[in-house]
């Protein structure tokens, strides 16, 4: 495969940008090599500046359930483009979006746009925070909630642990203020309840935890936090940033049927364009400004461009079958390869729920929280991202991401997608 048009960019992009990159894991870091520039791309498929065709499992990381350029996508934001840009005021878009969310979601009652699933993350807790009067948030280790502050907390070495960060940058007397636990794990949650009376303003949790690795959580656990939060006066925040219109249109909260206190949205509801959301029942969300006492705003929110894309998208979401068919999708691909792995006991399976799907290295088929993930295992999956470029399948070029599957595959690309993977699970596992 040539890439002679990547390398030069990324030489040029490593003058111009901390790494060459706009965001870190673009940088190839965990896969080694130069990231490659792409250039365009039209349903499943996208091309790189050299011309390589691949078949996209990345998505944009996720928002892209349509797959690329998607004719209503493509329509609907050229018809606001020429409207405007940007007014900062509202706009029929803003509010069609708004209505459109809110009459199919049973969990949320009102809802604020933002720029970003950061951005969401960020004012939920400020949220949270504001409705309770009180300062500490619970999260879980392998859970990612955006470059907020005090989200970039890694637990210590006990099981209840206050947070040291992982970024410098972050004043420790803010990182101290979360508590980092385990996944899966009621008596923890039960202890920093107990350790902490009366001073945990909020849990929040990716429901389906899609940010290092897929560790699917049991129902029963999910359940017992909500009662927990209940019980203890603190919010329980589903960040559905990830799963929230990829796991059904109601995402995660949809999904196990459990109602958290605020969700936050991001990746699919902008239909690739920077899009966040936060959403609560009235009362909650009657704190924010300029309703209540909790700041929160934004020159660009609400952005007509976006929300007609967001617009178009989740129309198509909800059409019927859709859901149905993606996850059949998946589970066609899933099921090939696992079969293929156990008749030749690789050290290799695929883990899924609906479009979601990851590749784990291992023989353990109930991974649910952070410390099961042996790192050295990433080895493999540094092999078979190389051997699947060639092949021309593009995956988020790290082992802890997941892969996506858009309304776009084809059979013949999943078809495809499973030859290529074999072969490669061969040079891989037995050269
Ligand atoms: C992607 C993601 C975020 C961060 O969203 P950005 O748009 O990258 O800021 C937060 N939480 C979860 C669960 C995510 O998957």
């Amino acid at each position: 495969m040539n890439n002679s048009i990547s390398k030069q960019l990324y030489a040029e992009a490593l003058q111009c940008f901390p790494g060459g990159v706009s965001s870190p894991v673009r940088a190839f870091k965990s896969v080694g090599g130069t990231p490659i520039f792409m250039e365009r791309g039209a349903g499943s498929h996208i091309w790189d500046v050299d011309g390589n065709e691949y078949i996209d499992f990345c998505c944009s990381w996720g928002p892209l359930i349509l797959g690329h350029t998607h004719p209503a996508v493509v329509a609907k934001v050229t018809e606001a483009l020429h409207k405007g840009t940007s007014f900062g005021t509202p706009t029929p878009y803003e509010l069609a979006l708004g209505k459109l969310i809110l009459a199919n979601n049973r969990f949320i009652e009102k809802i604020r746009f933002v720029s970003s699933g950061t951005e969401a993350v960020m004012s939920a807790i400020r949220l949270a925070r504001g409705y309770t009067n009180r300062d500490k948030v619970v999260k879980f280790d392998g859970c990612y909630h955006g470059h907020v502050d005090s989200m970039l907390v890694k637990a210590g070495s006990g099981l209840v642990t206050f947070g040291i960060s992982s970024s410098s940058g972050v004043p420790q007397s803010l990182a101290q203020e979360t508590l980092v636990l385990p996944l899966n794990d009621v008596a923890a949650l039960e202890q920093a309840f107990a350790d902490n009376p009366n001073e945990i303003a909020a849990v929040i949790i990716e429901p389906i935890p899609a940010n290092n690795g897929l560790l699917l959580q049991n129902r029963d656990y999910l359940v017992a936090m909500r009662q927990l939060c209940t019980q203890n006066g603190a919010m329980l925040i589903f960040d559905e940033v990830i799963s929230g219109f990829r796991i059904g249109f109601e995402g995660a909260a949809g999904y196990y049927d459990i109602e958290p206190d605020i969700i936050t949205y991001g990746k699919i509801i902008g239909g690739g364009m920077p899009v966040g959301a936060y959403g609560a029942n009235k009362t909650i969300m009657s704190h924010i400004s300029p309703d209540g006492p909790v700041y929160q705003a934004g020159t660009l929110s609400g952005n007509p461009v976006a929300m007609a894309a967001g617009i178009a998208q989740l129309s198509e979401c909800l059409t019927p079958n859709f859901y149905e068919n993606l996850a059949a999708k998946t589970q066609h691909l899933v099921d090939s390869i696992n079969s293929f792995c156990t008749e030749r006991n690789y050290l290799c399976y695929l883990t899924n729920i609906g479009s979601i799907f990851w590749i784990v290295f291992s023989h353990d088929h109930a991974i649910r929280t952070a410390d099961q993930i042996d790192a050295d295992s990433m080895k493999y999956f540094k092999a078979l991202y190389h051997e699947l470029l060639n092949k021309g399948i593009y995956l988020g070029p790290s082992g802890y991401e997941v892969g996506f599957i858009s309304s776009a595959h084809t059979d013949a690309d999943i078809q495809h997608t499973i030859t290529a993977m074999k072969e490669v699970l061969m040079v891989v596992f037995e050269k």
